[in-house]
């Protein structure tokens, strides 16, 4: 697919920050083949830079990494929570689909990245509904609302995350599509790599169909971005 990039976005609020998604973590930039395997590094070209990665990225705007009180997780997929482990006192939230995946022991998961054995919050039960879709509510603070939104195949629980900021809606599709070009293109070459990707591949073109629609009726009233695609927030 050509180059690849892992957003991970930020939240402060008046006495925290918040983390949605984390990344490749500061270890395993280091030393990736001892962390991450040199097999997972051939696979997917993953190429990496100390600079970008989350911890570092936080530093650099000024702001306190001890302050990282949630990290909310797409999924567990290990470019995804990496950098948990820079943030070890931070409470994980994430679908209980997704975790008991993992706990499952699909070698898609890399074990060691929940060594730690952080602070978990599991999400499983579908309790409101964002722009007529299934949601489940994130607790981190009064301050911010925040929901999970059930965007399942690509792994068994994986989630967008919908969040509200300064009164407009930010809907972050994780992996849900890799590029945005898919929004549009139905028959998008990255379609190959999804599918080998997805752990339920008719589930993940439903939610995909679901990313679709929602993007096509208010997508002007938000801003919408995924976790892969090096031409979004550039
Ligand atoms: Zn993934």
């Amino acid at each position: 697919m050509g180059s690849a990039i892992g957003h991970c976005l930020l939240i402060e609020e008046d006495d925290k920050l918040v983390l949605i998604d984390s990344g490749i973590g500061l270890l395993e930039s280091k030393e990736p083949e001892k962390r991450l395997g040199k097999e997972l590094i051939e696979v997917t070209g993953f190429e990496f830079d100390e600079s970008l990665i989350a911890i570092r990225q936080i530093e650099k705007l000024g702001l306190n990494p001890e302050k990282v009180e949630h990290i909310i997780c797409s999924h567990l997929d290990p470019d995804h929570i990496g950098g948990l482990m820079d943030f070890p006192k931070a409470k994980v939230h994430v679908s209980k689909e997704e975790y008991e995946a993992f706990k499952g022991g699909d070698e898609r998961y890399l074990q060691q990245q929940l060594d730690h054995d952080p602070d978990l919050k599991l999400y499983e039960v579908n309790d409101a509904e964002w722009f007529g879709v299934a949601a489940r509510k994130v607790a981190v603070s009064s301050e911010s609302e925040l929901y999970l939104i059930p965007l399942f195949g690509h792994t068994l629980g994986h989630c967008g995350v919908a969040i509200k900021a300064n009164d407009e809606w930010i809907f972050y599709v994780g992996d849900a599509y890799y590029l945005r070009a898919e929004i549009e293109d139905k028959n998008h070459p990255v379609d190959q790599l999804a599918t080998i990707r997805a752990v339920d591949n008719e589930m993940r073109l439903e939610s995909l169909d679901k990313v679709r629609e929602l993007i096509h009726n208010f997508g002007n009233e938000m801003d919408y971005f995924g976790y892969h695609d090096p031409t979004e927030l550039k």
